[in-house]
């Protein structure tokens, strides 16, 4: 059986509905969720019927218009859910298949990740600079305030690309929701310099070069 066949016959609208936190009555009836429904005005068995806003239709539509999904995600959702088994089902992959919802999650949280790896890369090429370009002068002179800053964050901003680069997903999804806050705030900065360039020109008159957009070597993706 295809997909679709294979997930009209193993689960009755009724199941579904309940799985996905809907209350059924011992009669079969349900408040609609499709409608603002203060009575169970909804029969579900095997199909469903408002009575009220004249929804009908089988279990994927119903999964399909309480998701949000197309006919075919609906259908796929079912299938994890449940555990369906149909013609074309990748039995061979060893783990379980994401459902539809997680797999959006996992894209979003993809974006995140790539942006937690990018602005720290760029901070860091901006501390590297500035751990040059600050040093006292002579060795014994006044620290500038931005020498100070490189020398306390750089190993902590090395550390956690390391872990961006190299851990596990847990590892790298605690940093990534560790910092996520912080990000605006190093965009700003990393554009405040990049936009003038790393150089103070109060300090050294150099005009500077936006470096701060640059990869480090070696962390480039
Ligand atoms: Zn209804």
């Amino acid at each position: 059986m295809n997909l679709f066949e294979a997930v009209k016959d193993a689960v009755p609208t009724r199941t579904a509905a309940e799985h996905y936190g809907i209350e059924v009555r011992r009669n079969g009836m349900a408040c609609c969720p499709f409608h603002d429904d203060r009575t169970p005005s909804m029969k579900v068995d095997k199909r469903f019927h408002c009575f009220g806003c004249q929804e009908d239709g089988d279990v994927i539509d119903f999964v399909g218009r309480l998701f949000g999904l197309s006919p075919k995600m609906a259908a796929e959702k079912l299938a994890e859910d449940f555990g369906v088994q149909y013609e074309g089902l990748q039995t061979w992959q060893p783990q379980k298949r994401p459902s539809v919802i997680s797999k959006l999650a996992a894209q979003e949280y993809r974006k995140k990740e790539s942006r937690c790896c990018r602005v720290l890369c760029e901070y860091l090429h901006l501390l590297r600079d500035w751990k040059e370009r600050y040093a006292p002068q002579p060795e014994d002179g006044d620290w500038h305030p931005l020498f100070c800053e490189a020398l306390q964050k750089m190993d902590d901003v090395e550390y956690l690309l390391d872990v961006l680069f190299s851990g596990t997903l847990d590892e790298r999804a605690a940093i990534v929701k560790e910092k996520e806050k912080e990000l605006d705030g190093l965009e700003k900065k990393i554009a405040a310099f990049s936009g003038r360039g790393t150089a103070d020109p109060q300090r050294d008159g150099i005009p500077g070069k936006a470096r701060g957009a640059r990869l480090p070597e070696g962390l480039a993706i």
